[in-house]
């Protein structure tokens, strides 16, 4: 990418968006246009010198017309969010893929450089995730394909689709596996949030009202990954700056049960409260990390922001969110 490319970010409303926007600003790039199906006042943030609209990208119509004129495009819309989302909400997430859909036949038809799709740890297959001392999950490990209903499969033909795309037209894209992404700015509230905003946000809620128990979906012991946001950024430029085509991962491997991102939040949160496990909420797989070693070998990088030093700057985020703007209905 060059300083003087128009950008086109896809999801511009949304977390990753909103901060990638940021992000691209602060490295130099000039001409930035966002874009996202929800209200301006509901976006996650806006920056005053960047050009926004709001536009359903699920149509051609509305593809083209972003698209048209525009060097690269980031991909990051989507209909999406937690696990309390996707498992309840599939077929709206399967609709994603006419966003994606439209945005490469678009892509394609004015000649664009660069794309890039924001695929997910999702892809990965159930039967490599079954236990909570999961093996990292290497890029090869989505095949044979057995993805999360619904949202994983979307992103793992839409990956597909951007590899053909690649190959057959010549377009330069560039496939992310994000391995939960959070930080401050996100969903931490209304159904969407995933895990750590979540946490985050009861045990600010306890602290604040003085509660003294909070409730943890499934039994506690289920293990993750989660990836702080700058290094989220970090891992799209450099991605964006390779001559890499396939999908990778952009993920933290330091593996930790959701009992141990608790006792995290908890210290900084100087408190300790009760759990009551609801094992009939939805909890997604056993175990899922990310291995890195394809990543190091083709960016020389991984990401380095501990879980302890994110959540930290996480949950003082929602924290203050909440002193400023009361308690979430
Ligand atoms: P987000 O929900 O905060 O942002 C997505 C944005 O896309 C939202 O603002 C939404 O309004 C917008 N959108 C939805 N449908 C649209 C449409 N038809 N037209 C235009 N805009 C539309 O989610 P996020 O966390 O910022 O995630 C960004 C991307 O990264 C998504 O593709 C997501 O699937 C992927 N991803 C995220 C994570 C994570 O942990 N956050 C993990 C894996 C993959």
């Amino acid at each position: 990418m060059e300083k003087n490319d128009k950008i086109l970010v896809c999801g511009a409303g949304g977390f990753i968006g909103g901060h990638l926007i940021t992000y691209l600003k602060r490295q130099g790039f000039k001409y930035i246009k966002g874009v996202d199906s929800k209200p301006l006042e509901t976006w996650c943030q806006i920056d005053p010198d960047v050009d926004v609209l709001v536009t359903d990208l699920k149509t051609e119509e509305a593809c083209n017309a972003v698209v048209k004129d525009m060097n690269c495009i980031f991909n990051l819309a989507a209909d999406m969010g937690g696990m309390g989302f996707i498992e309840k909400n599939k077929a709206l997430c399967m609709l994603n893929v006419l966003i994606n859909t439209h945005l490469l036949c678009a892509a394609r038809k004015y000649q664009i450089k660069e794309f890039f799709f924001a695929s997910s740890a999702c892809v990965y297959a159930e039967e490599k995730q079954r236990t909570a001392d999961v093996a990292p999950l290497k890029e090869i490990d989505a095949y044979p394909a057995m993805p999360e209903d619904g949202y994983g499969w979307e992103k793992l033909f839409s990956e597909r689709m951007c590899r053909h795309f690649y190959e057959d037209f010549g377009l330069g894209v560039r496939i992310a596996r994000f391995h939960n992404i959070y930080g401050p700015l996100g969903t931490y509230f209304g159904g969407r949030e995933k895990a750590p905003a979540a946490i985050a946000r009861k045990i600010a809620e306890a602290k604040i009202c003085g509660k003294e128990e909070i409730e943890i979906w499934g039994d506690g012991r289920q293990t993750r990954s989660f990836t702080f946001i700058d290094d989220c950024l970090e891992g799209i430029h450099l991605l964006m700056e390779s001559d890499f085509h396939d999908p990778i991962n952009i993920g933290s491997n330091e593996l930790v049960t959701i009992n141990e991102l608790t006792n995290i939040v908890e210290e900084h949160a100087g408190t300790k409260l009760n759990r009551r496990y609801n094992l009939d909420a939805p909890k997604a797989v056993n175990g899922r990390n990310s291995d890195n070693t394809l990543v190091r070998k083709v960016l020389n990088w991984e990401p380095g922001t501990t879980l302890r030093e994110g959540m930290k700057k996480t949950y003082e985020w929602i924290y203050d969110e909440i002193i400023a703007h009361g308690i979430p209905s």
